[in-house]
């Protein structure tokens, strides 16, 4: 049965609605973006002045909008993805890397948002029976499989895994290790406790963390990201990633349009030299940055949208347009054939989220499972499956980041280090990253996550979960239980508004095999 804890998760769910990320309303006013022109400053002696003791008193509203204010004042405005890295992952005041507010954590009722693991073990078990159907179906290697985890939290995933897959023993046996990505020094020690016990004790290498874990006393090592996980080519990868690509940091761009240059004429003394054409308007990609808000201001002068909770103190910070182009706005938007064609079809205005990590990640994966010129594999196997939220539809994603607090959408630039940043991830790069990185790949889905876990059997899990529990229970607490387990599973299913079910999707990078053979969950049936 699910911890206790999740217990009083879901029967507090009724009274308090806890957050899953992916429930920002998508709001087009949400990333508040104002035409501020960047570099601009007043010639008139007094303001100025004034601005400058304003700057000097200012309150910042986190130790982290502090320093990120004064990097900005030494480097100008910065881009959005530095400013999410920072606000996610910063050694000093991070929202996962610092220590978080005493008594709270980011999961669950005392956090800020819950994710389906949270939510219910049913999830974690059919992943694990997925990797099961997997490495059936890629002829049950005898040894050499590893387990690999990006963005574990609080190893609740990994935890209803192993122990659904210490079942099959032949697998069971065929693990070599577990690793585990995980930025956050906090977050890897909960995982150790959980997988390993609170006494078990954990080694540092040039690796990363080693201990041994409870089940089938398999070796588990933490690293800091995925390039440090050695990459062997007789190795069977499986690899998942739930709710990690969301939190990685992501730039936007929007279209505007350039006047023409003007025709500069030789001049009559001049007549060897060309005169330069006029160049029609051009539509450009400009970069959108992040610049503190005017000292002084208030939700109601930054026009907070009606989406965005105002018990948060006013953003420190705001998105402004670069009235230039700038390193990343040259090439980032300029590298997928998507992205032109929003620039030349949508043009002017348009909108686009890119994110560089995800195309690393997703490279790294392929590369793992399908080999490369670099890391040739004479048989390409593994699998890697990424379930997160974004749009199915190959559209690319714009205006999606959010800040998460308690529950609560709150302004992404509001009290930075303490707000949970996300955006939707874009599956369709995903799947482009995966496929040119590595020949030996193909990809499928996203599916919903509603289609991928009926197709798994959530509906026959989750009954014989609720018998057992209904069986045992003689209290009405005991009763209650079997109660939760139904509601849990069930929105993770649901398509409807505070369902995951549609929202939450799932994409599975395979062995290349002709497209044959579907994975179990995407309309394909276990292969023995
Ligand atoms: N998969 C978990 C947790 C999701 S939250 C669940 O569904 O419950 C995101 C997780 O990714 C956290 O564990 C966080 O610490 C980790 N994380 C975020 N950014 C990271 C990065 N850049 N590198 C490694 N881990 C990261």
């Amino acid at each position: 049965m699910r911890s206790t804890l999740a217990r009083a998760l879901l029967t507090a769910a009724g009274r308090s609605f806890m957050q899953s990320r992916a429930f920002a309303p998508r709001a087009s006013q949400s990333l508040s973006l104002r035409a501020t022109t960047l570099g601009v400053r007043s010639l008139s002696t007094t303001p100025r002045l004034r601005n400058l003791e304003d700057e000097l008193e200012r309150k910042w509203s986190t130790p982290l909008a502090k320093r990120l204010a004064d990097a900005i004042s030494a480097t100008g405005p910065v881009p959005l993805a530095s400013f999410m890295r920072m606000c996610l992952t910063a050694d000093i005041g991070g929202y996962y890397t610092g220590a978080i507010e005493e008594g709270r954590d980011q999961f669950g009722l005392k956090g800020d948002f819950v994710t389906s693991p949270e939510i219910s073990q049913v999830f974690g078990e059919l992943i694990g029976i997925w990797f099961v159907t997997e490495w059936m179906a890629q002829g049950k290697q005898s040894q050499g499989v590893e387990l690999i985890e990006v963005g574990p939290g609080r190893g609740t995933l990994m935890d209803d895994m192993l122990r659904t897959i210490q079942k099959f023993g032949k697998l069971a046996n065929s693990i070599d290790a577990v690793y585990m990505v995980e930025a956050s020094p906090q977050l890897r020690e909960v995982q150790k406790n959980l997988l390993c016990g609170a006494d078990a004790p954990m080694t540092e290498s040039k690796v990363g963390y080693h201990s041994v874990c409870k089940y089938m006393s398999v070796p588990i090592v933490w690293t800091d990201t995925v390039k440090s996980i050695p990459n062997a080519s007789e190795k069977m990868p499986f690899i998942v990633a739930h709710e990690f690509f969301d939190a990685l940091p992501i730039h936007a761009f929007q279209c505007v349009e350039v006047p023409a240059t003007q025709d500069i004429k030789p001049s009559p003394s001049d007549l060897s030299s060309p005169s330069t054409r006029t160049s029609q308007p051009t539509v450009q990609w400009r970069e959108m940055l992040v610049s503190p808000t005017p000292p002084g201001s208030t939700h109601d002068s930054l026009r907070t949208p009606a989406s965005q909770s105002r018990e948060t103190p006013p953003p420190d910070f705001q998105l402004t347009l670069a009235q230039a182009n700038t390193r990343h706005s040259l090439y980032l938007p300029e590298s997928s054939p998507r992205y032109r064609a929003i620039r030349s079809q949508v043009g002017p205005g348009a909108l686009i989220e890119v994110c560089p990590d995800a195309a690393l990640y997703a490279t790294d994966f392929a590369v793992r499972v399908g080999g490369s010129a670099q890391y040739p594999k004479a048989k390409p196997k593994g699998a890697a499956l990424i379930l997160d939220y974004g749009p199915g539809d190959g559209t690319v994603p714009t205006n999606s980041l959010r800040g998460i607090r308690r529950h609560r959408r709150v302004s992404p630039f509001a009290e930075p280090g303490l707000t949970d940043l996300s955006a939707d991830v874009d599956f369709a790069g995903i799947a482009e990253s995966a496929l040119r990185a590595s020949e030996g790949v193909e990809v499928h889905g996203p599916v919903d996550q509603g289609t991928f876990l009926n197709l798994m059997g959530i509906k026959e899990r989750a009954e014989m979960l609720i018998r057992a529990a209904a069986a045992n229970a003689k209290t009405d607490e005991a009763k209650q239980h079997a109660s939760d387990i139904e509601k849990a599973w069930m929105r993770l299913v649901d398509r409807g508004p505070g369902g995951m079910g549609k929202v939450y999707k799932a994409l599975a990078i395979l062995p290349e095999n002709g497209g044959w053979r579907k994975p179990v969950g995407f309309g394909g049936d276990v292969v023995v």
